[in-house]
């Protein structure tokens, strides 16, 4: 299992996070308002951009056309006043810095007397829906007897510490949209905090309720983190196995109840179906969540009761382990608590596996054989405070994302040069009747021919 060595120090705590300024109802749509004072923020802040995408045009002519003649010492200043702008921009972006908008109204300060809530209470929720889905059959919740999966999932709002973070999140990303493609699985990426008092890890908790509520055609949402890449692109989540349950996530029973292991789930990759209970169990998650004292305090009962757990705020693994634990009868018989393959896959004792698995077996499995997701707990490609050496962090990670990526490659006819190389070189000559082998190479049809 590989997860007695497994000691986090900390989780990014959201002090390292930046923080949106307070926003009103009707978040999450598509014709969102962006209040006026803002608007002409960011007009200005694209004013900027463009100026200086023109100062680099101007520079790149002046250089490839040779118009006048820089010495090398003054192009070098020039390098110098570039890279000076763009890191100020970055800076400003980061900072978060948009003046307060008179016209938004304040967000009253969170009364610690009060237990938060995530939205107004909702009752009827599986009597509504019911209705909707009748009344609206041209979105059925259902599709060719399969039912319909939101994939979930999203990053802080503002750029990474780091580039090579962001380079990450792409890949990770590109490996998600490629799973879903081949799936038919809808993707939504989200980037904005929801609420404001739940961002960093907290931040999935609105954005999973905000997507049940407006998506009533959705049965199961699937939560996968931003740092959890696919690395079996022929798996498929045997939804047919949870027919009882609201609830899947990886897990062991044991270490949840025997030990009362802080990581005894993780909730890096895990599903809801759409239904009452679901908005039930979130409601009953987030109270330890808003930032601040309450997530301070909220950490230190957690601490005392989660073994293992080293002293930091609340975080949402160990919320939702704590109130498994203590509210057992209450939540558990919904919840599948899966280990017969990886939903979530701890990165560190798979990814210098990854040629023997190629040698002894093949995708479509799911379990230590061939890995379903591998999830870079701890890595933080996109913050600062990491608990493993960056180095080793993004040699795994671009290990893990070659090795899937060349299952999507092989669609192809291409191939990594080797996994830790982004090159690729062709595999198949190409042939001037493609269909013929269309099927052969499909990793969709293995799925048939690849009983264990
Ligand atoms: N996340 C987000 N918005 C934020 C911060 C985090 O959507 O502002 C998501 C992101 O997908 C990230 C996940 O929350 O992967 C959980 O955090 P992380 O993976 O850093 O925690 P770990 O798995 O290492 O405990
Ligand atoms: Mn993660």
């Amino acid at each position: 299992m590989g997860l007695g060595s497994f000691t986090r120090q900390k989780r990014n705590t959201s002090s390292q996070l930046p923080t949106v300024a307070a926003n009103g109802g009707g978040r999450y749509s598509a014709g969102r308002v962006v209040p006026r004072g803002r608007q002409i923020q960011k007009t200005f802040n694209n004013i900027k951009i463009t100026v200086l995408c023109g100062f680099v045009t101007i520079l790149v002519l002046r250089g490839t056309i040779g118009v006048g003649n820089l010495g090398s010492s003054e192009a070098d200043a020039v390098n110098q006043n570039i890279i000076e702008e763009t890191n100020r921009i970055l800076a400003e972006i980061r900072s978060d810095s948009d003046p307060a908008d008179p016209n938004e109204p304040q967000e009253p300060d969170l009364n610690p007397n009060v237990t938060y809530t995530l939205g107004p209470r909702i009752e009827d929720w599986d009597t509504s829906r019911k209705k909707w889905l009748e009344s609206n059959s041209e979105f059925p919740n259902y599709v060719n007897g399969k039912p319909r999966i939101l994939l979930l999932t999203g990053s802080p709002p503002n750029p990474c510490d780091n580039p090579i973070g962001d380079h990450y999140l792409l890949k990770a990303l590109k490996n998600k949209i490629d799973y879903c493609r081949i799936h038919g699985i809808e993707i939504v990426y989200n980037m904005a905090h929801l609420d404001k008092e739940l961002a960093g890890y907290w931040a999935k908790l609105p954005m999973i309720r905000r997507l049940m509520l407006s998506h009533p055609e959705v049965e199961w949402i699937w939560w996968m983190d931003s740092d959890a890449l696919f690395t079996d692109m022929v798996f498929e989540i045997p939804l047919s196995k949870y027919g009882n349950h609201n609830m899947v996530i990886h897990g062991y029973p044991d270490l949840l109840f025997d030990q009362k292991s802080w990581i005894a789930l993780n909730t890096g990759s895990f599903l809801f179906r759409n239904c009452q209970w679901s908005l039930d169990l979130l409601g009953a998650w987030a109270p330890m969540g808003p930032k601040g004292p309450i997530r301070d305090e909220a950490g230190k009962i957690l601490t005392a009761n989660l073994k293992g757990r080293p002293a930091f705020e609340a975080d949402d693994q160990s919320a939702l382990i704590y109130l498994l634990i203590s509210r057992k009868n209450e939540w558990m018989d919904k919840v599948f608590v899966e280990n017969s393959y990886y939903l979530h896959g701890y990165w560190a004792g798979l990814v210098d596996r990854y040629e023997e698995m190629l040698e002894k077996y093949h995708p479509g499995l799911g379990d230590e054989r061939w890995p379903f997701v591998t999830h870079f707990v701890g890595c933080k490609p996109c913050g600062s405070y990491g608990d493993y050496p960056v180095e080793r962090c993004l040699r795994s990670m671009e290990r893990a994302f070659n090795f899937a990526d060349n299952q999507v490659l092989n669609l192809y006819g291409f191939s990594h040069r080797g996994l830790l190389s982004p090159k690729i070189r062709r595999i198949r000559n190409e042939t001037i009747t493609p269909l013929q082998y269309l099927d052969q190479f499909d990793i969709r049809h293995h799925k048939a021919s690849s009983k264990p």
